[in-house]
């Protein structure tokens, strides 16, 4: 490829919702999109946004990335024809992008994954797999459960009447007890029946001391698995006692991700790429879970547009069907600038984009 040129824009993105996580009360937060024309014309955005108390890196740290990037990835796109994502997996180690902030690289991955699979008139997830057969994908509705009975009754219920069937609950609020908690398992098995898988997801804040009472109520409630329910030396007793868990913040250190996928310490992985460094550390790790005969979640971290886009393109990429993702449109999205005209059909269930790229059609394109 001959010289590139790289565009980075700062955005300071509205308020984000602050019942999102068990931990996280994130108020404001600023995003990046990263945009790489080629001389040809054709153009690859991918976009950064650490989330507030969730994200191990600040903005300004991102944005240091990404200026840090800027040299290194015009040298190699310069010097390599990149045509193939098995290719890019072999140059991209060139980046050194797990030294980096894990937002920075994930972007600048997504906006050269989106030029070559454009460079290539494929949709993204054919240029990350050309094989990929996966054609549809559920997604999870995702409640918090300290609503009351009566808003979470209806929130259940209307969710449960757009077709989804799939519910992640929110739960290890320090102003909950397990017996909350429990008043509000049961009313959802009341809801939604004995048929809807229940995932629980608490955000790695569950206190050990109450433990034997929540693992007897996730027992009788029938959940699916529950992620990151605290440090990974809880999960054991978690796991003996016949309940699932999922992997999620902990799989953000290299450390900790090598131990539990080596040591099988998980059932589940959520894999978020935005977290992992990009696509080609998510597609490995889901790799790596498909041959341990582990199951994963592809979802984002309440990212942009075209973020959420790339991880979607990540999901229907992926040889082995995920299970039910949390890819689902979100609030946070309004807060983002116009400008990349990613159309993001919406759940229980998603067809994969079939545009160009990840289906941007908005003014870095033109
Ligand atoms: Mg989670």
């Amino acid at each position: 490829m001959k010289r590139c040129a790289v565009r980075c824009e700062r955005f300071a993105l509205s308020a984000q919702s602050s019942t999102l996580t068990a931990r996280t009360e994130a108020q404001s937060r600023t995003g990046f999109r990263l945009t790489i024309c080629d001389a040809q014309g054709h153009a690859g955005v991918g976009e950064a946004a650490p989330f507030p108390g969730y994200s191990r890196e600040t903005a300004e740290q991102c944005h240091a990335s990404l200026n840090a990037l800027e040299a290194p990835l015009q040298t190699l796109l310069c010097a390599e024809e990149v045509s193939s994502f098995s290719q890019w997996q072999h140059v991209v180690p060139q980046l050194r992008l797990g030294e980096h902030a894990a937002s920075a690289a994930f972007a600048v991955e997504t906006a050269v994954i989106d030029l070559c699979a454009r460079r290539g008139g494929v949709s993204a997830h054919r240029w990350i797999n050309p094989g990929a057969r996966t054609t549809r994908i559920a997604v999870n509705a995702t409640l918090d459960l300290r609503a009351s009975p009566a808003s979470l009754r209806s929130q259940m219920a209307a969710y449960a009447q757009r077709g989804f069937d799939v519910f992640k609950l929110k739960v290890g609020h320090p102003d909950w007890s397990w017996r909350d908690e429990r008043a509000r398992l049961e009313l959802a098995r009341d809801v939604l029946g004995d048929d809807a898988t229940l995932r629980l997801d608490a955000n790695g804040v569950l206190s050990p001391r109450d433990l034997p009472h929540r693992i007897e109520i996730w027992r009788r409630a029938g959940i699916a698995f529950v992620e990151e329910p605290g440090p990974v030396s809880q999960w054991a007793p978690i796991r003996d006692a016949g309940i699932s868990v999922a992997a999620d913040e902990s799989l953000a250190c290299a450390a900790h991700r090598s131990r539990i996928v080596d040591e099988r310490l998980a059932d589940v992985l959520v894999i978020k790429p935005a977290m992992l460094h990009g696509i080609t550390g998510a597609w490995a790790l889901a790799q790596r879970a498909a041959a341990l005969d582990m199951r994963v979640v592809v979802t984002h971290l309440f990212d942009g547009p075209v973020a959420l886009a790339a991880c979607r393109a990540l999901a229907f990429a992926l040889p082995q069907p995920p299970l039910a993702c949390g890819l689902d449109t979100h609030e946070g999205l309004a807060g983002w600038p116009p400008g990349c005209g990613v159309a993001l059909g919406e759940g229980p269930v998603l067809a994969p984009n079939e545009s160009l790229g990840l289906g941007c059609c908005g003014e870095p394109h033109s």
